[in-house]
Order: structure tokens, then C-alpha cells, then sequence
């Protein structure tokens, strides 16, 4: 059987995408490894389409109607799909698998840029897609791989909600490689209740950064008290990034823009996650009552501290002359155009 493997959502890494390969090859079909709906893709017999983003949904549905139109038989599924059924079934009479699917799940392989070794998270965080994709019991597995590449990462949603034991073994799998990417980081409420049974095991991982997030107001004592751990532990800023959701709930560019300056002023690095909605396929999605152009300004943030520019001293506003004159040759970012 001829079938195609698509991943919408690249140039992203699609985990789900390289085990569907890996399973039909050993089955012994002929697989055709696709981001869109091509010629070769319509001379399939069968297509597993996979989107990750609901922005990339639109796309997904004009292939899976090409591909229907075409004679080949499709299957869609991903964590866009699961987020809204509904818009792929109205525009294109396809049903969704909807959450992780059992028939690849569990396929192994050695060369997965990403891997999972725990599924769920009981938080159910209203912005997240985990609760809809995975459930909130936390699963653990134990035939995971170990991640490779130049940049292999563990995208377990919430690592420190596994068994000690389970984190155990994880750390002793994972202590040698090298620029290990601990995707959704740790978190911060529950890392800050045992902070040096944490480190002593964390640090034996070569880990690219110790990632947190600051989504919530509940978060911000929390993040606190974990980055000055931290910091007593010799990390330096670089090597704190601290996740700060932008626009979810009502958050204002006021409101943002004080979380990030918090983060800044606690010595981490602040890294603003742009909320979009779960239910639109709308990509640049400006939150109410912001303006187009604000979010870029949540992002220099970033940029600029990451290049030392937050050394400085305590507040990056106002900022010089020289580099103020730098900002508004790029263009769109005049830090002084905005009523804040
Ligand atoms: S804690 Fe993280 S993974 Fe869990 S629901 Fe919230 S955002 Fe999602």
C-alpha cells in the first residue's frame, strides 16, 4: 500500500509524523513523507494528516480536500484537529481523531528529535491544549527514547508531577545527552516546595536551560523563590527562561509588559508566549484592547535582554538615545508610540 505521511505544521518537528513513518516502513508500505498535499501525496492510497497549530487548519483542510478529490482515503489528527473537530468537519466532512492515537503512540525509534516520557497534566490550565489532547491523569511511561540531534528535547508537559521514581530513572536515561532541551520546564509550584531534592537530581542533567513559566498570578512568589534558588547555585539569567504567557484572560500590554519586567528584574530570562485562542485558526491574533505591533514589543524584550541590554540597571524604560534610535530603525517597535 502507498500512503502518505503530511505534516502540516512545517517546518515544526511533528513527533507524530516521524512514528507514522516508522510504523508503515516496517509494515512494509511504501511511504511518501509530505508537508502539503502534493503529486505524490494524490497518488496514495491512504493519508495521515497531522496539524499542530490551528493557524495551519485552513491549509489542512484545502489538502484533505484535494486528497479526497484526488481518491485517497484521509485520516486527520494533532492537536489543532483535537482542538476543533468541528471546523475540519464542516470544511471537509472528514471526522477527527481527536487526543493521542494508540496505533503509533508507542512506536520506537533512535532517531526522534522529541520524545515524551509522561503524557497528561492535572492542572487544566484554560489556554493549554494538554487537558484536550491528553487528559489530566498523568501517565508515565517507560519505553520512551532518548531524544537525538543537535537539539534533542523531552516534551513532557509537567515533569515534576511523576513519580520520584519515574523522574529518577528519567535523569539516569537522560544524563548524557548533550543540550537537553526539557521542553515545558519545570514547575515552579511544585519545584519550589523541595527545592534541593530537585536541584541535586536535575543537575545531572546537560541541560540547555532551566526553563519555568509564569502564566498565572499564583506563579509570581513562585518564580521568585526558585530563580533565586538558582541563582545561590551559581545559574546565571542566560540559563533561566521563564515561559510569561501575553494576552490570555484580559491581560493588558500593561499588565504584560509588567510581568516581563518583573521577570527581568529577578534576574531570569523572560520568554513571552503569545496566547492565541484554541478555537481560531487566526494566526496573528491581537488580544482585546491591544494594537497591532504590541506583541512585537513583549518580544524585544526578550531579545534585548538576552543581549545584555537589561545589565544595565533595573528598568530598560526609558532606554538611550543610541539605542532608542536602533529600535525605530527596525521599523515596526517605537517603544515611545504606545499610551502605557
Ligand atoms: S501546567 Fe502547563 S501543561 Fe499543565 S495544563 Fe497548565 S500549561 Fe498545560
Amino acid at each position: 500500500m502507498k500512503i502518505a505521511v503530511i505534516n502540516e505544521s512545517f517546518p515544526r518537528y511533528n513527533f507524530a509524523v516521524h512514528k507514522m513513518k516508522k510504523l508503515f516502513v516496517a509494515q512494509g508500505h511504501t511511504v511518501e513523507f509530505s508537508r502539503r498535499a502534493d503529486m505524490w501525496a494524490k497518488e496514495c492510497d491512504k493519508a495521515y494528516v497531522s496539524v499542530i497549530f490551528t493557524w495551519d487548519l485552513p491549509k489542512a483542510c484545502q489538502d484533505i480536500n484535494n486528497l479526497r478529490a484526488a481518491g485517497v482515503e484521509v485520516e486527520v489528527g494533532g492537536p489543532a484537529a483535537t482542538a476543533m473537530p468541528a471546523y475540519v468537519f464542516e470544511n471537509t466532512g472528514v471526522m477527527v481523531h481527536q487526543g493521542l492515537d494508540e496505533r503509533f503512540e508507542h512506536v520506537r525509534g533512535d532517531d526522534y528529535r522529541a520524545v515524551f516520557t509522561s503524557r497528561g497534566c492535572p492542572r487544566a490550565c484554560g489556554f493549554c491544549i494538554v487537558q484536550k489532547m491528553e487528559g489530566r491523569k498523568m501517565i508515565e511511561y517507560e519505553d520512551y527514547d532518548i531524544p537525538a540531534g543537535k537539539n534533542p528535547y523531552v516534551c513532557d508537559n509537567n515533569i515534576l508531577l511523576t513519580s520520584w521514581a519515574h523522574q529518577q530513572t528519567f535523569v539516569d536515561r537522560m544524563r548524557n545527552v548533550k543540550n537537553l532541551d526539557l521542553n515545558s520546564g519545570f514547575d515552579d509550584r511544585v519545584f519550589m516546595k523541595d527545592m534541593d531534592r530537585y536541584w541535586d537530581l536535575y543537575r545531572n542533567l546537560k541541560m540547555e536551560s532551566w526553563r519555568f513559566a509564569y502564566d498565572k498570578p499564583e506563579q509570581r512568589n513562585a518564580i521568585k523563590i526558585c530563580s533565586d534558588f538558582l541563582h545561590t547555585k551559581g545559574i546565571e539569567y542566560r540559563k533561566i527562561t521563564v515561559f510569561a504567557l501575553v494576552g490570555w484572560d484580559n491581560d493588558s500590554f500593561v499588565q504584560a509588559r509588567e510581568r516581563l519586567q518583573y521577570l527581568v528584574d529577578l534576574q531570569v530570562s523572560p520568554y513571552p508566549m503569545r496566547f492565541r485562542p484554541l478555537d481560531s485558526v487566526e494566526r496573528n491574533y491581537i488580544p482585546p484592547g491591544w494594537v497591532k505591533g504590541r506583541w512585537r514589543c513583549c518580544s524585544l524584550i526578550t531579545e534585548w535582554h538576552r543581549s545584555g541590554g537589561h545589565i544595565l540597571g533595573r528598568s530598560m524604560w526609558p532606554i538611550t538615545r543610541r539605542k532608542r534610535r536602533k529600535r525605530n530603525s527596525w521599523g515596526r517597535c517605537r517603544w515611545r508610540g504606545y499610551d502605557y
